[in-house]
């Protein structure tokens, strides 16, 4: 019999991992899960835990780690706690692919373990690439394992590549829904609550980045998540309003041919595309019914009224630790506008504040990350003072 996959899920808590599950749950003599993880959410954690068996489980918050350890005292479980351990986890031997499916920065130091130990990723965590894409990437090549990209945009974008991965492209376009405030003039976000951006048209997803969708962040981040997994340059990437959801992104060749992927939008298709590549395995998710959307319509982003975008386009032109800087205050004035203490307008103001104000380093190391990282956060918190 052929050996299981042995998944790592990191962040098995959240929109994604909690999706990822449903899709080990359906095939289980392929999928092996060795390993689940949370940040603070212990009591999910636990339930998930006694219904999978994972290996192991990681809680990073350490302050739970007493509540899971004595819930799990009677099972064949390995519980351990603390940031650390999720980038010793990744190691074990029976972990064949890691699942990044937690949010932000905070996934950069266990994806790059498990690059360290010669792991296959299906990175969801687009944070990492947006920060240290060209480390992240560099070391994957060196150490010869496979990105599979779990975003839905770049999962097509893959889906379209397949058996075309010699051939150049031209472009890629990238297609957003353009949020809840697509047509908003800036006097009309100006009073925008976190209550209105937390409602997505088309996806229900994590927080972070459900307001990072509302600010078009969310499309800046994956236009530089896209330039590292395809290796493009900036002209390359265009981005395109898509409000239906529907053509999840397309590519262009060389020879002018587009491909397209489409579907309903559901997660769990990229989630379970990125674990069984190359194969499809069936599913019962609903279909797509042409009749149900007689127009599919595109159109331009407001980059006036949605500045993140284009600060995007610059941090990726600029190179070095301009992503890096942008991406931590992002995470900050996010924090910031679900706490209401900023207003919807700040995000993009003080991302770009923060960027200049940043030291820059062209060709940094790993420590040169977490240390613009450090300071743009220090930045971006006086700023939303
Ligand atoms: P979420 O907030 O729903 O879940 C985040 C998970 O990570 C939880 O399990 C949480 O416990 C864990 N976590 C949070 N902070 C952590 C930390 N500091 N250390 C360790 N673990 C931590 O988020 P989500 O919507 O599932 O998104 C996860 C990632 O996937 C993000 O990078 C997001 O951009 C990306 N993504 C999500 C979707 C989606 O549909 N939700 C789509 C595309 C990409
Ligand atoms: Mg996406």
């Amino acid at each position: 019999m052929q050996q299981k996959k042995g998944v790592a899920i990191l962040g098995s808590t959240g929109s994604i991992g909690t999706q990822a599950l449903e899709v080990i749950a359906a095939y289980p003599d392929y999928f092996d899960l060795q390993v689940i993880t949370a940040q603070s959410n212990a009591k999910l954690l636990i339930q998930q835990a006694l219904q999978f068996q994972p290996n192991a489980v990681v809680i990073a918050d350490e302050s739970h780690y007493e509540t899971v350890k004595n819930a799990l005292f009677s099972e064949d479980i390995h519980v351990y706690a603390g940031a650390d351990a999720l980038c010793q986890v990744v190691e074990f031997n029976d972990v064949h692919v890691v699942l990044t499916a937690l949010v932000g920065y905070a996934g950069l130091k266990p994806t790059l373990a498990a690059i360290a130990a010669g792991k296959d990723l299906a990175l969801a965590n687009k944070e990492t690439l947006v920060v240290a894409g060209e480390l992240v990437t560099q070391r994957a090549k060196e150490k010869g394992i496979n990105i599979y990209p779990v975003d839905s945009e770049h999962s097509a974008i893959f889906q379209c590549l397949v058996g075309e991965f010699h051939n150049p492209l031209e472009k890629i376009y990238l297609t957003a829904s353009g949020g809840p405030f697509r047509g908003w003039t800036t006097d009309q976000l100006k009073t925008v609550t976190p209550a209105q951006a937390l409602k997505h048209p088309n996806w229900t997803m994590g927080a972070k980045i459900t307001i990072d969708s509302a600010s078009l962040m969310n499309k800046g981040l994956e236009v530089i998540e896209a330039k590292w997994l395809f290796n493009l340059k900036p002209e390359q990437i265009d981005v395109i309003v898509h409000p239906q959801s529907i053509v999840h992104s397309l590519v262009q060749f060389v020879d002018g041919s587009m491909k397209a992927q489409m579907g309903l939008p559901d997660m769990k298709l990229p989630i379970q595309f990125a674990l069984t590549y190359p194969d499809r395995f069936p599913t019962t998710f609903p279909r797509f019914n042409f009749l149900d959307y007689p127009s599919l319509t595109f159109e331009p982003a407001d980059r006036a009224t949605f500045g993140n975008l284009d600060l995007a386009y610059q941090a990726m032109e600029f190179g070095g630790t301009k992503a890096c800087a942008l991406n931590a205050s992002n995470e900050i004035a996010v924090d910031a506008f679900l706490k209401e203490k900023i207003g919807f307008l700040d995000l993009a103001r003080i991302n770009a504040a923060t960027m200049e104000q940043t030291g820059f380093i062209a060709k940094p190391t790993y420590e040169d990350y977490v240390a613009v990282d450090a300071e743009a956060r220090r930045i971006a918190a006086s700023l939303c003072q």
